[in-house]
């Protein structure tokens, strides 16, 4: 009865229909959709919200102003699960989903099966492009369970979109380009080398072998590092010399001017955590737009690019030193020039634009010590040895954890079965012998969510991130302002400082403006699907931020 009303409904509705001559030709007339010529997306990595106006006043106006005046961005938007590190931030971003569904859990994980780690995009099936060095680039996004929207934007125009990832990082150039990508390149810091795989390609393209021919990381090398105003006008951040910044290879102090000088066996590593990293992404950025004839052809086409540059940065000297600052005051610089490149290559209004983050960053500990905020640092080896020994005072000897990584222990299962001990019992002896524990907030057990001691907010974080078959067993949810590990600053929690990242679009279809209504990473790609009005990609979870689309 109900098919048989509903086929009643639709009968009338075609016979009005079809006498209203005038109606009926303008809503059938052939009209074309309209999309841009081409897509160029900018994943900062390690980018906070508050970078946006904390140089404000030293940016110039054709990068980082230029995009806020003329762009819509996003005031209160946040990653929407709580392990936030770089692999997991690019796959979420270009997927719209999340860890619990792409399955990017972390930079690595422990897999349960071959019993070994896994490093996000590596592929043994595929071979090095570009360089002798053959372990940086057996890889490709076979460990992405999920489609891009660069892949969507490849399907829905039956393949004739180009789609290209760049970034020094692997994982920055790869996760973004997705699974169809017409190429991805990556830098090879042994060689100094922009490098691919045999996933994408047999050989490298003309124009990156003629720009790796350059060598123009030796050359900006030579060039050392120096502030780019005078260092007394770098109020925002603290005075250059600090007790817990990194040296870099061969300086005796953490201060400028730095005399750039590679480590033997990696000696362009170096270039990553200065801003020349910047300036070569940006140019062989700028090279691919041109050589690959981006956004000249009928599709339109992908360029994804990412910078690693002020994650080094800002893991070795914090994001309160002046190396810092100085990243950024050049990067909107960078930013500039592609900008301007882009309006010359395919004109201004004839691209879509955005910007965004895979995670951000807390506050060096110190500092925040140093100024009586909350904060501290873990002692993970104690915590290990504390969790051990009280496993075995409860259960006897046995080798009950294969390994821990991301604050997640990965548990032995065979032990338990042997010795008929569940998970729960596991995490209840590692809550109880962690309780006094400075730094530790709670001990989950990863399997039974639904039951978990957390609150509501922190509750959906961790659901989120979860995987069942790639995440760990038990979740160390550590306190806030706390970290593990010596090096200046880090992320990869459920904090506001590493969840809160500037989102912004600019361009093609955008409505200048801004909003403070909270929204999420997956929302990324579903707006841009609805931009591009193509299917938004298959694991998507996010919603469309209408308010920005004209
Ligand atoms: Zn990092």
């Amino acid at each position: 009865m109900i098919r048989f009303a509903f086929l009643f409904c639709l009968i009338p509705a075609c016979l009005i229909a079809q006498p209203v001559s005038p109606m009926s030709k303008a809503s059938t007339s052939p009209q074309l959709i309209t999309r841009p010529k081409l897509v160029v997306g900018v994943v900062v990595d390690q980018m906070r919200y508050d970078y946006w106006y904390r140089y404000y006043n030293k940016y110039t106006d054709g990068g980082f102003k230029r995009l806020l005046r003329e762009g819509f961005t996003c005031r209160d938007h946040h990653y929407h699960y709580a392990l936030t590190v770089t692999a997991a931030g690019h796959a979420s971003v270009y997927t719209g989903s999340q860890p619990a569904m792409h399955g990017i859990v972390g930079n690595e994980w422990y897999d349960q099966r071959s019993g070994r780690r896994v490093y996000c995009v590596e592929d043994s099936t595929v071979k090095a492009v570009g360089t002798t060095n053959a372990g940086a680039g057996s890889m490709s996004p076979k460990n992405l369970m999920v489609s891009t929207i660069t892949d969507q934007l490849r399907i829905a125009t039956n393949y004739q979109s180009k789609t290209i990832g760049i970034a020094l990082k692997d994982r920055g150039a790869i996760l973004p380009a997705g699974h169809t990508a017409n190429g991805a390149y990556w830098f090879d810091s042994k060689t100094g080398n922009w490098i691919t795989s045999s996933f994408y390609r047999t050989e490298l393209p003309q124009w990156v072998s003629a720009y790796n021919s350059k060598k123009r990381p030796a050359e900006l090398m030579k060039s050392g590092w120096q502030t780019l105003l005078p260092i007394e006008q770098y109020t925002e951040s603290t005075a250059d010399d600090q007790r817990y910044e990194y040296k870099l290879p061969g300086a005796q102090k953490s201060v400028f001017p730095y005399d750039l000088a590679g480590q033997s066996g990696d000696v362009f590593g170096i270039i990553a955590s200065t801003p020349h990293g910047n300036t070569i992404t940006k140019e062989i950025a700028l090279e691919a737009l041109t050589h690959e004839n981006l956004g000249k052809g009928e599709a339109t086409d992908f360029l994804a690019i990412s910078f690693s540059t002020p994650d080094y940065v800002g893991h070795a000297f914090g994001p309160n030193s002046v190396e810092e600052e100085d990243i950024y005051l050049r990067l909107d610089r960078d930013l500039a020039d592609l900008l301007t490149a882009l309006d010359g290559w395919v004109g201004k209004g004839n691209y879509l634009f955005f910007l965004t983050a895979d995670h951000g960053v807390m506050d060096v500990v110190d500092l925040w010590k140093d100024h009586h905020l909350p904060a501290g640092r873990l002692n993970i080896g104690a915590i290990n040895t504390a969790i051990k020994a009280a496993l075995t005072t409860a259960f006897g000897d046995g080798d009950y954890i294969r390994t821990s990584d991301n604050y997640q222990f990965y548990l032995n299962h065979d032990v338990l079965r042997a010795k008929k001990i569940t998970v729960q019992d596991v995490c209840q002896v590692m809550r109880d012998v962690t309780r006094n524990t400075d730094g530790v907030a709670n001990v989950v057990n990863l399997h039974e969510l639904g039951t978990a001691s957390l609150n509501d907010y922190q509750l959906t974080l961790y659901k989120n991130g979860t995987h069942a078959k790639r995440s760990g067993d038990i979740q160390l949810v550590i306190e806030p302002g706390w970290m593990a590990g010596s090096i200046a600053a880090s992320h990869g929690g459920p904090y506001a400082y590493d969840t809160h990242i500037p989102l912004l679009f600019y361009g093609w279809g955008v409505k200048p403006g801004e909003t403070f209504a909270r929204t999420s990473v997956a929302d990324t790609a579903p707006t841009l699907a609805a931009l591009l009005k193509i299917l938004e990609p298959n694991g998507s979870v996010g919603k469309v931020i209408g308010t920005l689309i004209k």
